[in-house]
């Protein structure tokens, strides 16, 4: 089995402006040592407009975080009015994009089929999607919990290649925990995670479903991180609100030194 290595990330969602991003990862970053990057990757998704800032900060003080977005559309260029392109985050040393975070198909509303072409966009451009899944409330409460990430991860990477697959991240959220304080058990976010490896086991065999990452994203803090990182299909964790707290993301980011 592949070594996977895991990758905690912050959403910043739509916080911080470019003089509090800028003072956000330079706090992060002196908080942050050499062991913590040694043993995680660590990327950070601020709002568009703050990217060339952030940029600016990790290249010159050689911060060894990823860049991130939150976001793309999956054409090139166009009259696509708000929207930014893969190709234009490319140019900005973006290497990760969250695609299909549950607000942007709730709130957004973003279909399956938008998420595969975003998907395909951020693949093309040399970068590395995030694609997020997850369940609501009452789906769970219904028993459809499984059948529902199924279909978000076979159908959000349809058309991929078993070597596109290994690479990316795949982030199970359910969305009742998003944002809300209730995190899922340990035990049921394991279990979900193990349905989208074994959804992937299941289209792109087994050396794709050994290496895809798969993060847990819902309320994960640092008094909850531990656990939720022990599970064996846990590789990761994407963060929202805590992530805004440089001191409360050093802490997540140094999961492996509590309990
Ligand atoms: C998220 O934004 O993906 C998220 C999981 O948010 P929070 O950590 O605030 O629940």
């Amino acid at each position: 089995m592949s070594e996977r290595r895991p990758l905690i990330s912050g959403n910043w969602k739509m916080h911080h402006n470019h003089f509090e991003a800028i003072q956000a990862v330079q706090k992060l970053s002196y908080v942050l040592s050499a062991n913590d990057y040694d043993a995680v990757d660590v990327s950070l998704h601020p709002p568009f407009t703050d990217l060339r800032s952030v940029q600016t900060v990790l290249e010159s003080d050689e911060i060894p975080i990823a860049l991130g977005a939150q976001h793309c559309h999956w054409e090139e260029k166009g009259a696509f009015t708000g929207e930014v392109s893969a190709g234009m985050l490319a140019k900005l040393n973006v290497s990760l994009v969250i695609v299909g975070h549950s607000e942007r198909r709730e709130v957004f509303g973003e279909t399956d089929d938008n998420v595969n072409r975003k998907v395909k966009a951020v693949l093309a451009n040399g970068m590395t999607p995030i694609m997020c899944c997850g369940e609501t409330l009452d789906e769970r409460e219904a028993g459809q919990a499984r059948d529902k990430v199924e279909r978000q991860v076979l159908e959000g990477l349809a058309g991929l290649k078993g070597d596109q697959v290994a690479g990316l991240v795949v982030a199970y959220e359910p969305i009742w925990a998003i944002g809300t304080g209730k995190t899922a058990t340990p035990e049921d976010a394991q279990e979900m995670c193990a349905t989208v490896r074994n959804a992937v086991r299941g289209s792109w065999g087994t050396e794709a479903a050994d290496s895809v990452r798969i993060q847990y994203g819902g309320s994960v803090k640092p008094v909850n991180a531990p656990d939720l990182m022990r599970q064996s299909d846990i590789d990761g964790a994407l963060v929202g609100g805590a992530s805004l707290d440089p001191d409360e993301f050093a802490r997540i980011i140094a999961y492996r030194l509590v309990g």
